[in-house]
């Protein structure tokens, strides 16, 4: 594996993977319920509230100007990191990000927290890409 010494990563906390360019922010059931509790809501109200469906899949709504509804730019961060969706948590260790060396090199372009702040094991980075992926 060409990350078999690891990766380094910490988010520098720029906001530009919540923002910008037009994209999807996948939730599950269980994603939904968690994040409803953790406002306070009914599912059902949470989702009419924030979730659109895209071909039979629900993502988070983004605003017309292309942020995700849960980005603050008062903080640049998640309102609801704690919740954040699977997507999010594993960012940026996602198969397309990973599948070689230029890859990550194109990602850490977009990402300033690539090849900064702690390693990352093999072993750790497999397991946040697989659970990307789930
Ligand atoms: S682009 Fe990278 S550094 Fe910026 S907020 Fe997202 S994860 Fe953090
Ligand atoms: S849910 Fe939070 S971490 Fe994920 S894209 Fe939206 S603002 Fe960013």
């Amino acid at each position: 594996m060409w990350y078999k010494d690891g990766l380094k990563f910490a988010c520098r906390q720029c906001g530009r993977c919540c923002v910008g360019e037009p994209g999807y922010v996948w939730v599950n059931e269980d994603e939904i319920t968690a994040m409803a509790k953790q406002l306070g809501l009914s599912r059902s109200r949470f989702e009419a509230s924030f979730v659109r469906m895209v071909g039979g899949k629900k993502s988070l709504i983004e605003l017309s100007n292309g942020d995700c509804i849960f980005y603050d730019p008062e903080i640049r961060g998640c309102k609801y990191y704690r919740v954040r969706p699977n997507q999010c948590q594993t960012w940026p260790f996602w198969e397309q990000n990973i599948d070689g060396p230029n890859s990550w090199k194109k990602t850490a372009k977009f990402c300033p927290g690539c090849d900064q702040g702690p390693l990352y094991a093999e072993e750790q980075i497999t397991a946040l890409k697989i659970q990307s992926e789930l």
